[in-house]
């Protein structure tokens, strides 16, 4: 599903160049669910980011099912970004002033789907994660469980292949980050592979295979 080679990535602020990726070399397999820890600052969130076509890498090969994203127009990047992958962040991430419902139908906004229709979806996906009777609270409303609750229904609502998660549990107790992780574990059984971050060992051994990354390359 995913296959990296010699990726490279570096961030410069003024006169220095702080080289973060030197060098990765991954591959996903589809269905697999990897846990990818190290160090804070270790680039785990740049490694995830570039996966997510939500930053660019400066050298070397990523295919994503088989495609070469290294030459993507604009347009191309943003529907794979939007079609194959699904992004889950540590904070949700959902926007403060729509409702638990309107914030899962977000991504369907760009296509052309009545609201009708995206609202009867995206109610759909919040019964997958156990929600549908706060489908019409605000976040601030919702316990943090239950806000990345909403946030996993947003990133499968475009029937996703691959799932990226940065450390989807960093701001919850241990009862609610292990429910957290046996949803992420049922939307793995469904077939999509899963990538996630995380500093916590019994989150990581709850996935198939660990990751580290040490020095910029995968130890
Ligand atoms: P991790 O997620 O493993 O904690 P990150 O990938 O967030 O690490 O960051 C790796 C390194 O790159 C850190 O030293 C961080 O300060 C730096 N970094 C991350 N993002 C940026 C950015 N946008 N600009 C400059 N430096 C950055
Ligand atoms: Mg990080």
């Amino acid at each position: 599903m995913i296959k990296l080679r010699n990726i490279h990535k570096s961030y410069s602020s003024g006169n220095a160049n702080l080289h973060v990726l030197k060098g990765i070399d991954l591959e996903v397999k589809e269905g697999e669910m990897v846990s990818i820890m190290g160090a804070s600052g270790s680039g785990k969130s740049t490694l995830l980011n570039m996966l997510g076509i939500l930053d660019k890498y400066d050298k070397g090969e990523y295919q994503l099912d088989g495609i070469n994203m290294n030459h993507l127009s604009e347009k191309e990047e943003a529907f794979y970004r939007n079609r194959k992958l699904g992004f889950i962040f540590q904070d949700a991430s959902l926007i403060t002033y729509k409702n638990a419902l309107e914030n899962v139908a977000l991504p369907l906004y760009y296509q052309n789907i009545s609201m009708k229709k995206r609202n009867k979806i995206a109610l759909e996906y919040l019964d997958k994660v156990g929600l549908t009777e706060w489908a019409h609270h605000l976040p601030s409303e919702l316990s943090g469980g239950q806000r990345q609750r909403v946030a996993i229904a947003r990133a499968l609502i475009c029937n996703p292949q691959v799932i990226l998660a940065d450390e989807p549990t960093g701001q919850l107790d241990s009862s609610t980050s292990l429910e957290i992780m046996e949803l992420l574990k049922k939307i793995n059984n469904d077939g999509i592979t899963v990538i996630i971050i995380t500093h916590e060992h019994d989150i990581a051994e709850m996935t198939n295979r660990i990751v580290y990354i040490k020095d910029g390359v995968i130890e």
